[in-house]
């Protein structure tokens, strides 16, 4: 779970998913109030959790796997991401550039 840089206060699953899902940036800290941005190493590993789905849909094609069955590992591993995405954020309090 991220640890804000500031108040070095670990932030709950709950708080987290909640801060992920805003248009901005930075994700203001729920105890101190400071700006904290996700690192570039954190956002370079999230980047990659989005080619999951078109890799198992490749899979399921190679191996002729049935509708249903596919739905179900999609939103399987939907789940898993949105569930397991808070234990992989780590903060910083600037913001980094991805590369
Ligand atoms: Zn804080």
């Amino acid at each position: 779970m991220p640890t804000c840089t500031t108040c070095h206060t670990k932030w709950s699953w709950k708080q987290t998913f909640k801060k992920s899902f805003t248009l901005d940036t930075g994700m203001t800290c729920p105890h101190c109030g400071e700006k904290q941005y996700l690192t570039s190493k954190s956002r370079k590993r999230n980047s990659f959790t989005v080619f999951i789905i078109p890799l198992i849909l490749l899979v399921s094609l190679v191996f002729d796997i049935s509708v249903v069955l596919r739905i179900v590992l999609i939103f399987s591993a939907a789940i898993v991401m949105f569930v397991t995405y808070p234990f992989f954020i780590e903060l910083s309090e600037k913001e980094e550039p991805l590369w």
